[in-house]
């Protein structure tokens, strides 16, 4: 029988025991000890889980208290300075500096900035970007890796399968924080510790490592392909008794495939969900004659929808009859840290409907699929196979069939886009004359991107509303007075284009989502965003449709307050996309298009109800980028098409916002520009308004608004500063084409810091004009 195995499993708990606590831990109310114990009866838990599937191979090490890539930083002893002084300390114990790496540490007179977090790879998964010195040096700091392989081996009476992040994906992940060197140059002297780590373990009596090295699906150079042979070199050359394992996922190989395929490993392992012509082209290749074995990973981690079992088998029997059954792997396609953790915790019918949850895998039932997939392989013929391929058959044929999903309405909707539905009626030069005739605003005019402070009172409101300890009238009263209070207090201190908060807003996506068709909700569907952040993102199921306005009456009430323009406030369909757990049986620009025209639906509907300017936030436009450079262009076309459907339904003298957060906007400027938006607010702030840049090179010819203060946090900035930032920007675009506002939303805030920092941000705009 084909041997079974996973890459890792998700660590936050079915019900999100980690992130309590975590909290609890940071907040003094358990002990460290309990901490601890929490930890431990997760990871029990998750190997006995696997263990109970039938899981032959059952990865150790893949538990993280915050982030593996920070566990990874403190074993191989990479901490950087400024915590040295932290680390020292002799009351310092390691979970408090590990903590401080990730979150920061303001306590005793010191003051030590986190590091910084980024997103894994293309999912929405964040993980503590390592930093490096010139002279960085490494060595074994920390005993996760040994401790917790013992545990796995005692709960398990097996021997469990480690997974370290590979030398070279971890340098390649990590940033040089001087110049002069180039972070891979350190390989030689990481490797050493590698080498420790692995006697260790061997003589812990190890037997299959995995080694993650998902840095060989990006573009690489020359340096970066050589340091893969050397690394594996000098491992094997070092342990020729271990079994390696190494695992590439969330793309193809592109040109290190042949790379890939000619490392000394002993397995092999490639994600054929994201990838599924990866296998002919292996098998094309020398790595067909070797010893290597494949591993075949065919149960989507990225997605929540059952496996189609043929497929997956079709895959299988063509690499067992190339390879023969004893070097064929299966596995799901990567890490199921990106999956939800349980359905079995899907029990009321408001969430999932029992049609629905039919469809859906999360993490422990991929498990299970990955059983069936090798059971069924070793023995085809038989009557527990064919029940199971013909259960599973059904239910995709449901599926496919299923009213719930087609709409032929929106479908043909779609199919007759034309040109003209992707064009505003005039070029940006015509309509802004317009717009400025119309809006009668004064040069730097003041805004805000769209949400107030979310304060307890919201929250506490919002959830006796979900609990029906109060009624919806009761709760639409509140979030109306809510919504006045804010206008009269926009007004007061003279922003000229207001918003109405987005008080009775959730989230940015979810709040859309629960009003569109074709969107379902999971009650305990989380997954990790980063350290103790965990987000439940919503599924999209079938064709998009908007049964009713969405936005209009909150925002006509705003209006109805005020003289002043009132911003309509929307999310992009590329946000909700990437957002959301995407179905997988239609392209997602497909999909993407459908969301388009709802909101397309909903800006027009503003218009008509009086609604002068229209914001369509689009932060997501940028991290939605494949991973290899060759499909960006596909990618960008479709995305921007996507949003130029959703605004291009009103009149010219109707202005179109959009927004966008941190992004590096130099290599997608000329989309940015496609987009054609009268007006872009961004996050500049924290560079000192050095993203900026991107749009002065390029003769950005539409409105921007760059972000004039930090809104991550509570600090408030002065007006003198916002004044400088003012300037700078004054400097290289023209004024009349320039906005003031702060960097991003203020529903993370409080309303004191927030009033202040509006208030100096109007005074910096009069102060800003005067200079004029
Ligand atoms: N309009 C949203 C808000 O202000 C935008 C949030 C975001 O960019 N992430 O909250
Ligand atoms: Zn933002």
């Amino acid at each position: 029988m084909v041997i079974t195995h996973n890459l890792g499993y998700p660590r936050i708990g079915s019900h999100r025991e980690l992130k309590k606590a975590n909290e609890s831990y940071w907040a003094g109310k358990i002990t460290h000890a309990q901490w601890l114990e929490t930890g431990q009866r997760i990871r029990r838990g998750n190997w006995l889980t696997q263990q109970q599937a039938g899981i032959s191979l059952i990865p150790c090490n893949d538990f993280s208290f915050y982030d593996q890539t920070l566990d990874w930083s403190l074993t191989v002893n990479a901490i950087p300075e400024r915590f040295r002084l932290l680390a020292e300390k002799p009351d310092t114990n390691e979970t408090d500096l590990y903590f401080a790496m990730a979150r920061g540490f303001q306590k005793d007179g010191l003051d030590l900035i986190a590091m910084e977090m980024t997103k894994w790879f293309d999912a929405n998964y964040h993980y503590i970007v390592p930093e490096f010195s010139r002279d960085q040096a490494f060595s074994l700091r920390s005993e996760k890796v040994f401790t917790e392989f013992d545990e796995a081996k005692t709960v398990l009476g097996t021997v469990p399968k480690p997974v370290l992040l590979g030398p070279v994906t971890y340098l390649l992940l990590g940033k040089e924080k001087e110049s002069g060197f180039h972070r891979l140059d350190l390989l030689d002297r990481l490797l050493p510790v590698y080498e420790q780590v692995l006697n260790r373990l061997q003589t812990q009596g190890v037997e299959w490592i995995q080694f993650d090295e998902p840095g060989l699906v990006l573009n690489s150079d020359e340096q970066q392909r050589a340091a893969y042979a050397t690394a594996y070199r000098f491992l094997r050359d070092r342990f020729p008794k271990l079994k390696f394992l190494l695992a590439s996922y969330f793309e193809c190989f592109g040109e290190n495939l042949t790379l890939a395929t000619q490392l000394p490993v002993d397995a092999l392992h490639i994600d054929l969900v994201r990838c599924p012509s990866q296998l002919d082209d292996i098998l094309k290749t020398a790595f067909i004659d070797s010893k290597t074995a494949l591993s075949l990973g065919v149960v989507d981690g990225r997605n929540i929808w059952i496996n189609n079992l043929n497929r997956s088998l079709e895959l299988i029997q063509k690499a067992t009859d190339a390879l023969g059954r004893d070097r064929v792997l299966v596995a799901p396609s990567c890490s199921l840290l990106h999956a939800p953790v349980d359905l079995d915790s899907e029990t009321e019918v408001s969430g999932l409907t029992p049609e629905i949850k039919q469809w859906l895998a999360f993490a422990k039932q991929k498990l299970a699929e990955v059983v069936k997939l090798a059971t069924i392989a070793a023995q085809p013929d038989s009557e527990q196979a064919k029940s199971w391929l013909a259960e599973n058959e059904a239910v995709l044929t449901a599926r496919r069939q299923s009213t719930l999903i087609n709409r032929p309405d929106v479908q043909a909707r779609v199919n007759q886009l034309t040109d003209s539905d992707t064009h505003r009626q005039a070029a940006f030069e015509n309509r802004q004359p317009l717009q400025h005739e119309r809006l009668q605003l004064p040069l730097f005019p003041t805004t805000t991107i769209g949400s107030f402070p979310q304060t307890d009172a919201v929250r506490v409101n919002r959830a006796k509303f979900k609990k029906g300890e109060k009624t919806l009238a009761q709760y639409e009263d509140f979030i109306r007075q809510e919504t006045e209070k804010a206008i009269r207090w926009q007004e007061e201190i003279g922003l000229d284009v207001l918003v109405h908060g987005e008080f009775e807003r959730n989230d940015m996506v979810e709040y859309f989502g629960e009003l569109l068709d074709g969107f379902a909700f999971s009650q305990n569907g989380w997954v990790q965003s980063y350290g103790s952040r965990c987000v439940k993102p919503p599924i999209i199921y079938g064709d998009v449709y908007r049964p009713e306005a969405m936005t209009v009456r909150w925002t006509e009430y705003a209006q109805s307050l005020t003289k002043k323009p009132v911003k309509g406030m929307l999310t992009g369909p590329v946000t909700i996309l990437q957002w959301s757990f995407v179905r997988d049986d239609q392209p997602r620009r497909d999909t993407c298009t459908q969301i388009a025209l709802a909101i397309r639906d909903e800006v027009v509907d503003l218009e008509q109800a009086g609604i002068q300017v229209i914001q369509i936030d689009e932060p997501a436009i940028r991290e939605g980028l494949p991973l290899r450079r060759e499909n960006w262009e596909t990618y960008l076309e479709w995305a921007v098409k996507a949003f130029r459907v959703s605004a291009s339904g009103v009149r010219n003298e109707t202005q179109i916002h959009t927004h966008m957060c941190y992004s590096e906007f130099n290599d997608i400027i000329q989309q940015i520009a496609d987009m054609d938006a009268d007006v872009i607010t961004i996050e500049t702030s924290r560079s000192q308004m050095e993203l900026l840049d991107a749009f002065v090179q390029f003769n950005y010819p539409n409105e921007i608004g760059p972000g004039v203060y930090d809104i991550h946090s509570p600090r408030v900035p002065t007006k003198a500063e916002m004044v400088a930032l003012l300037n700078k920007a004054a400097d290289v675009l023209p004024v009349r084409n320039l906005w003031v506002n702060p960097d991003c939303g203020l529903k993370t805030r409080r309303w004191p810091e927030t009033e202040q920092a509006l208030k100096n941000m109007v005074q910096a705009a009069q102060t800003a004009r005067s200079l004029v």
